[in-house]
């Protein structure tokens, strides 16, 4: 009866349905979770939003059970309906967007339960406390819960398999994190987004509550692609005989696979954030009154699959010399992230991953060294002997006069990088070679990259930590030195 009453309905609602996510987008604002405002936060950092939307209006808050390490792991209950919709983030420790997202979306639905029409929605932030407080993917032993679907060795892993039998889920929400260098297919834009519907088997078949996963993600990426056109991917729908994905499939329950990826300017993914917030909202509404099933599987199928040829920063046509002879490649640079001790904050190193023809590949950020000389930098020769007297220094002098690095003489251990374009060494770990050692290659695969470009004997670019620092001034991408 209730289901006759809702196409009833349908063509009042989906009339309302053209600007929802507009209207969404619009008040995003108002209903943004202050209380997170980066990716590295913990158990300890949520318990106490998760404590406080467990008391308002309408919500309820059911402990779960424990990790390993005893960290609490709670279901956020929201609506009345029959249909129940379950949302799971977090799985991988070190995959937090969904989980800054959902607190949002409590804040949207105190206001606005009205979207929650014949659904009961169910939200498990942070499904590995333990992984998130060492911000890594694995939990407390180790174990990879997206490959623990079948054995359940993990309380972790029990717990999301008990949640969903005893609510016997019609849909779910399984929310990732993908590396920011997966691209859409054949095009240079990051898979900001990417999402599938997982298959239930080898053979890929195709069900009804397939297809309906399929449907919702149709109309999720509409949302997306006008936010960030052209950045959303399609996942590999390979089945995983172990992962939750594909099992929640062939138990029965209609699930969707988000995977949060790069965008540029957002290391710390909070416009990302939003995107989830807005696709997911849409989403739970297009579920309540079926608007959904207006959509075509042909539309998920059109979606430019995920590919991996992302960098950081591409170089392109750079000729160094070694040995005697000169080289012209492109280089490949990504940052690694290395955290402080309490896997709070980091700093970025970067890296060559990837040096030769890259003409497949793309760069958040394109550099032509084209017509330019490759020169490598000097060491400043006056050994400073204080952190503060270089912090006196010129550094954009420096650069312009061909020097990449200064050396200090008495480097206090607890700087780790700074935030100047350029590289610090600290004399007393600078290495003599040996005799007769060929010497290495001013570029090289895993090396970092740090050299200078030049223009008729000035330098027109400084590329520090493999970052690009302009000499006429045009700063950009500064993030920080190295210290060696
Ligand atoms: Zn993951």
């Amino acid at each position: 009866m209730t289901k006759y009453l809702l196409l009833l309905l349908l063509p009042l609602i989906t009339y309302g349905q053209e600007n929802f996510d507009q209207v969404l987008n619009d008040q995003y604002d108002r209903f943004r979770e202050q209380g997170i405002e980066s990716r590295r936060f913990k158990h300890q950092d949520i318990q106490p939003l998760i404590e406080s939307i467990g008391k308002e209006d309408g919500f309820t808050l059911t402990t779960l059970g424990n990790s390993i390490q005893g960290r609490s792991i709670s279901m956020i209950s929201v609506g009345t309906g029959d249909v129940d919709v379950l949302l799971w983030s977090q799985m991988h420790g070190d995959e937090s967007t969904a989980t800054m997202a959902m607190f949002d979306i409590f804040n949207y639905l105190k206001e606005n339960k009205d979207i929650l029409q014949g659904l009961r929605v169910h939200f498990i932030p942070m499904l590995n406390p333990d992984g998130a407080e060492l911000f890594q993917r694995r939990n407390a032993i180790g174990i990879d819960i997206n490959r623990d679907a079948l054995r359940l060795q993990s309380p972790e892993s029990r717990i999301l398999k008990a949640a969903r039998d005893s609510l016997q889920a019609d849909f779910g929400f399984n929310l990732h994190d993908q590396s920011r260098y997966y691209n859409a297919e054949k095009t240079s834009k990051p898979a900001t987004l990417s999402f599938l519907a997982p298959a239930f088997n080898f053979e890929k078949d195709m069900s009804e509550k397939r297809e309906s996963a399929m449907k919702i993600i149709a109309m999720m990426n509409e949302v997306v692609q006008k936010h960030a056109n052209g950045q959303v991917g399609r996942y590999s729908d390979a089945f995983e005989p172990r992962a939750f994905g594909d099992n929640m499939q062939k138990w029965g329950t209609s699930t969707i696979l988000i995977e949060s990826g790069g965008h540029p300017e957002d290391r710390e993914k909070q416009f990302i954030r939003k995107l989830n917030y807005l696709s997911i909202l849409t989403a739970i509404k297009g579920i309540s009154d079926q608007s959904f099933k207006a959509k075509t599987t042909k539309a998920y199928w059109d979606i430019p699959r995920n590919d991996r040829k992302l960098f950081d920063l591409k170089i392109e046509n750079l000729t160094f010399p070694y040995l005697g002879a000169s080289y012209k490649v492109d280089l490949g640079i990504i940052y690694d992230e290395i955290e402080n001790n309490s896997h709070s904050d980091f700093y970025l190193v970067g890296k060559i991953v990837d040096i030769g023809d890259l003409s497949t590949h793309y760069g958040y950020e394109t550099l032509s060294a084209e017509g330019l000389t490759f020169k490598t930098g000097e060491t400043y020769p006056t050994i400073l002997s204080s952190f503060e007297e270089f912090r006196e220094l010129d550094i954009p002098q420096l650069l312009r006069s061909g020097y990449t690095s200064v050396s200090i003489s008495d480097l206090p251990t607890e700087i780790k990088f700074v935030t100047d374009p350029i590289n610090v060494v600290d004399i007393k770990k600078i290495r003599i070679p040996r005799n007769n050692e060929m010497p290495t290659s001013p570029v090289n695969f895993g090396k970092n990259p740090t050299f200078l470009l030049m223009k008729n004997d000035q330098v027109v670019y400084a590329v520090v930590n493999g970052f690009v620092y302009r000499i006429d001034g045009a700063v950009n991408g500064v993030k920080n030195g190295l210290v060696e």
